[in-house]
């Protein structure tokens, strides 16, 4: 702020509030018009997806005006965006294989846009890419996948990712994969596993960034630890300004400058004020009372809910409280650490006036009002990303110098020790689909039960773990068995249901029974 009192004191103290706000938006649009943008999150293939499952690009065509959405190639255009990560998210309901055709779906849903669009849009692999297409006038489109568990614990697929165009992989979504924590589950590796380290290094060979925003702050350090290349965070704010389990630490923030990273900071309310994060989780609560009362009755709890909002209006989270982010981030990890990554339509509250691709303006003016300079700005909004980048590359070049692709399998360093039983059950607590499947194949007995008889398909039912179900029914395990106490599988699936959660109970009743 200091810096900015001098030539233009006199200046701005002459000219009415109003007038002054004006100026900055003037100032703001003249800078877009020239400075690369690049947001690192924005969900249009999902929401694509929601709206038909067939992804027909016509059904929400961006060349026209999509006012249901958050995101059109005019609004882009007027927003100044020359690049966007096109996030191919797929939720965690989906797994194993599941996940992994999903994700090439959305993946396509990308290669065909740009295909739709070639006047507006371009396919970028990498920083060079990105700079050349934004000079050409287009938006320089890139692809980044949310959650480790696209890949199936499996670094060929990585590989094939990588091939496709995915240029950053976000290491968890909401939950836990086999090898790495989320910030939003119950931690189970500690960060990483020895696998969940090889996905980084293998990252590091590829010139995928490492993307930490959703997982828990031990992986967060471990990432750190490990990788050669500098990460980042596709769309996550500051912890030390709202207590949400989303948002960075302030000591994972101070590692950025060392390792060249960047925070893209997000627009997503509840992440930013913790007004709206406070609301957010009363509104929860009320949901869950309502469910208590009525459980089968979605309508009830709906109306219910909807009743409780409109007497509890949300309050707002403003763009002075992106700016408050911006600012605490600089304070901590310095100008060269922060990005943009809106997470537009993928959000289902929004910040005041930042409500969709054309408003990145306004979040610049407020910057430009608190003393950043246009060299500052220009970093935020696409040159520290673009550096970033540009280290994952040459950390590429150099090892893949050093060495070939990994041949590391999930599950490997367990085995080896132990009957085959035993390790099965290992590979079933962790939820180590891979693992399941290659002792299966190598003969270990799906059928075995412990003192107590209880099965193996019980432990995978009562983790919630739809997968590792129906590998072992495959494999002969008895749906119907029952432990000395006389409960079988599906008993403690729906105990599971219960609990709420977020697991596989459902359907891994639906495998067991006819429910
Ligand atoms: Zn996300």
């Amino acid at each position: 702020m200091l810096r900015f009192l001098g030539v233009s004191t006199l200046l701005v103290l002459s000219m009415t509030a109003a007038s002054a706000q004006t100026d900055y938006l003037a100032r703001a649009r003249a800078l877009h018009k020239q400075a690369l943008l690049i947001d690192g999150h924005n969900d249009y293939p999902w929401a694509l997806r929601e709206k038909d499952p067939a992804r027909d690009l016509n059904t929400l065509d961006i060349a026209k005006p999509q006012p249901s959405i958050m995101t059109d190639i005019a609004r882009l255009k007027s927003g100044g965006v020359g690049g966007q990560f096109w996030s191919v998210y797929v939720p965690v309901t989906l797994q194993g294989q599941s996940a992994v055709t999903a994700t090439l779906e959305q993946i396509d849903i990308v290669h065909r846009m740009v295909r739709k669009y070639p006047e507006t849009l371009e396919l970028a692999l990498t920083a060079a890419d990105i700079e050349r297409v934004h000079k050409s006038g287009k938006i320089a489109s890139l692809v980044g996948m949310e959650g480790g568990h696209s890949i199936d614990n499996s670094l060929a697929n990585l590989r094939m990712f990588y091939k496709l165009g995915a240029r950053y992989m976000t290491i968890t979504h909401s939950t836990n994969t086999p090898w790495a924590d989320a910030s939003t589950d119950t931690p189970k590796a500690g960060g990483l596993s020895p696998f969940g380290e090889e996905v980084i290094k293998e990252m590091n060979w590829l010139g995928m960034l490492v993307d930490l925003s959703h997982v828990a702050p031990e992986t967060m350090e471990d990432a750190l630890r490990v990788t050669q290349a500098p990460v980042i965070f596709s769309h996550s704010v500051a912890r030390a300004l709202n207590d949400h389990p989303r948002n960075v630490p302030d000591n994972v923030l101070k590692m950025l400058p060392k390792n060249g990273g960047v925070i893209m900071v997000t627009f997503v309310p509840g992440f930013l004020s913790p007004k709206v994060n406070a609301w957010n989780k009363l509104q929860t609560a009320e949901q869950d009372r309502l469910k208590g009362l009525t459980p089968n009755d979605a309508a009830a709890i709906k109306a219910g809910v909807d009743k409780w909002s409109a007497a509890n209006p949300v309050p707002a989270a403003t763009i002075a409280d992106v700016a408050d982010h911006v600012d605490h981030i600089r304070k901590v990890a310095g100008i060269d650490a922060i990005g943009i990554g809106s997470d537009f339509d993928g959000i289902s509250q929004t910040v005041k006036d930042l409500d969709n691709v054309s408003t990145y303006p306004l979040l610049t003016a407020e910057l430009l009002r608190r003393g950043y300079t246009d060299a500052d700005l220009r970093k935020i909004l696409g040159l520290n990303v673009l550096r970033a980048m540009r280290g994952a590359e040459a950390v590429s070049a150099r090892l893949q110098k050093e060495r070939g692709p990994s041949v590391a399998v999930i599950g490997a360093a367990a085995s080896g020790t132990g009957s085959g039983a035993d390790r099965l059950l290992d590979a079933i607590a962790a939820s180590d689909v891979a693992a399941v499947r290659a002792l299966l194949a190598a003969g270990a007995d799906a059928k075995a039960a412990d003192d107590d008889r209880v099965t193996l398909v019980m432990r995978a039912a009562e983790i919630g773990h739809a997968e590792t179900v129906r590998l072992l029914l495959t494999a002969g395990a008895d749906p119907a068995a029952r432990d000395r106490h006389g409960r079988n599988a599906a008993d403690r699936a729906r105990d599971g249901l219960a609990s709420g959660a977020p697991r596989d109970f459902a359907l891994i009743l639906r495998l067991l029974t006819d429910e």
